[in-house]
């Protein structure tokens, strides 16, 4: 077997028991940790095992209708919308402090529940859910209206208000971190929020909202449910209660949330989908230096991103040597327990994703693509994948169509910029792309050609706050960070009063 060396060891050698205590199975509605209106619980796994970690609280439609009610008090009567900005500013800076001061029991958490490395959790997550929160905590009091001018003797207001009560519905694969994208705007607009995690991975925004109650957040403002899609989701979406929609998932489901919404009261709906983002290698390329941004752009959390680099297309003068050289990245590629040090790739998610990689691989294989490296399970237990390597994929192979969403690397050939933009842009998604090349004609040409919300050109995957970030075509609806993020959580009023004696119109 092609497996690395680490893979193996990740098989045979004891789990590493997590550094920290789960502290919080219970949902929260209106302050207080609660059992589910059902009773019921449901357990979430550690990937490296398959073990249960804890059973936790299963939210449904009932419990739905517990959080939405207490945000809606807590919007219509209680203190978060009335305080002022800078009150509000201030309990999300506090919030920011207590990240950091706990940020070795919330990666650790993170890294426990969803695989991920903690080198990554801890190194990167953690830190950039601090550095969103301050930054959305400067826009609370820089948030404001304006005044336009009227045809006649009008003063005219036009106000930004909080939009209300905010449904969000988060994925696993960055569970932190689309709290905060979503959680940070909502609050710094003054909304109140009912958050549904993921069913695989709801114990870090547990944690963590039990520290925004620290930091001063009233009660009722931000409701966690744990539980399902099609029952705790769906009830959420269809929600009379709920001002607003925002979901990071699949686009088959985030179909389903825009029908749900329209279907119910015609809430606005944002929409952060999949995608199959080319990165797109020159022929005047570093290919050293290509290689390993290509390798990173896939395998960065076990190939489980939207804007995974998931197609790599490279110029036919530098194909060979690319591939050869991807081949060798991959095989050194360190697979193993995600708690110890120097690992680059922790388990996928669950069995279902696992087993759905592994088809996708059979399926490579089957039309053709030339199976360069990896291609199976890594050891014999949990959810591990080999970091594998598809050189010669076509166009129309469905690897080279589908999101894999794990760390399968598909390597395609071509020979001219035009004939590259076009292979890219034939695609229903449209999240991100990378381009790399020193010529500044042809990465200005691409990064303009490319029916994407996202270029990086010479880089990849740099999350800055103040960025936005969302898809073109079936890759998602509206932007989110940044200050685009705000529109999402804003109503617009204009309020039109008439002036006697204007000394000015
Ligand atoms: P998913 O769509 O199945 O689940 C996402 C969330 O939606 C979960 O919380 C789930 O419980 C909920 N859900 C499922 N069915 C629902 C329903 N009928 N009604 C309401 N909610 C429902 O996706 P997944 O497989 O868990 O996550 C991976 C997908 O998310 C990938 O396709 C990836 O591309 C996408 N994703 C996109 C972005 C982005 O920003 N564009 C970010 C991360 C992940």
């Amino acid at each position: 077997s092609s497996a690395p060396a680490a893979a193996a060891a990740a098989a045979t050698e004891e789990p590493i028991q997590p550094p920290v205590d789960v502290k919080y199975t219970k949902l929260l509605i209106n302050g207080n940790f609660v059992d589910a209106a059902s009773g019921r619980t449901f357990a979430t796994v550690d990937p490296r095992t398959g073990d249960v970690i804890a059973h936790v609280a299963e939210g449904d439609a009932e419990d739905i209708n517990r959080a939405v009610a207490a945000a809606r008090r807590a919007f219509d009567e209680g203190p978060w919308p009335r305080m002022t900005a800078y009150e509000r500013c201030r309990v999300l800076l506090r919030f920011a402090d207590l990240i950091e001061q706990h940020a070795e029991e919330i990666a650790a958490l993170e890294t426990w529940d969803g695989g991920k490395t903690l080198e990554q959790t801890r190194g990167m997550e953690v830190p950039m859910v601090a550095r969103y929160m301050r930054y959305y905590a400067g826009w609370a009091d820089k948030i404001h209206g304006l005044v336009v001018p009227a045809d006649g003797p009008h003063h005219v207001q036009v106000l930004h208000e909080p939009i209300g009560v905010a449904g969000q519905i988060i994925p696993w694969n960055f569970p932190l971190l689309m709290f905060a994208w979503k959680v940070g705007p909502a609050l710094a607009c003054g909304n109140a929020v009912v958050l549904k995690t993921a069913e695989q991975t709801p114990l870090s925004a547990l944690f963590v909202a039990s520290l925004l109650h620290e930091a001063g957040l009233p009660e009722g403002v931000l409701n966690v449910v744990s539980g399902f899609g099609p029952t705790a989701g769906a009830a959420l979406c269809s929600h009379m209660g709920v001002d607003k929609l925002a979901f990071t998932g699949s686009t088959g489901t985030g179909k389903i949330v825009l029908e749900l919404a329209a279907r119910s009261n015609l809430k606005p709906v944002t929409l952060e989908l999949g995608g199959k983002s080319p990165f797109i290698v020159m022929d005047d390329a570093d290919v050293d230096q290509a290689v390993e941004l290509a390798h990173r752009a896939l395998f960065f959390n076990q190939g489980q991103c939207c804007c995974a680099g998931s197609r790599t297309f490279v110029h036919e003068r530098v194909y060979d040597e690319f591939v050869e050289k991807s081949k060798a990245r991959a095989l050194n590629r360190v697979v193993g327990d995600p708690f110890r040090r120097g690992v680059e790739q922790g388990p996928q998610i669950d069995g279902e994703q696992f087993k759905k990689i592994l088809r996708y691989v059979q399926s490579g294989v089957d039309s053709g693509a030339t199976l360069v490296a990896g291609g199976d399970r890594a050891g014999s237990r949990g959810f591990y994948i080999q970091p594998t390597v598809f050189a010669d994929v076509k166009d129309e192979m469905k690897i080279a169509q589908e999101e894999i969403f794990g760390p399968v690397q598909t390597i395609l050939k071509f020979s001219t910029v035009e004939e590259v933009v076009r292979r890219a842009n034939d695609s229903p998604y449209g999240l991100a792309a990378g381009v790399f090349t020193q010529r500044l004609d042809a990465a200005n040409t691409m990064a303009r050609a490319l029916r994407v919300g996202t270029v990086w050109v010479n880089t990849y995957d740099v999350f800055d706050a103040a960025v936005p970030f969302g898809g073109y075509k079936m890759s998602g609806v509206g932007r989110e960070k940044g200050v685009y993020s705000l529109r999402n959580y804003l109503q617009t009023k204009a309020v039109v009063t008439p002036i006697k004696d204007a000394a000015w119109l």
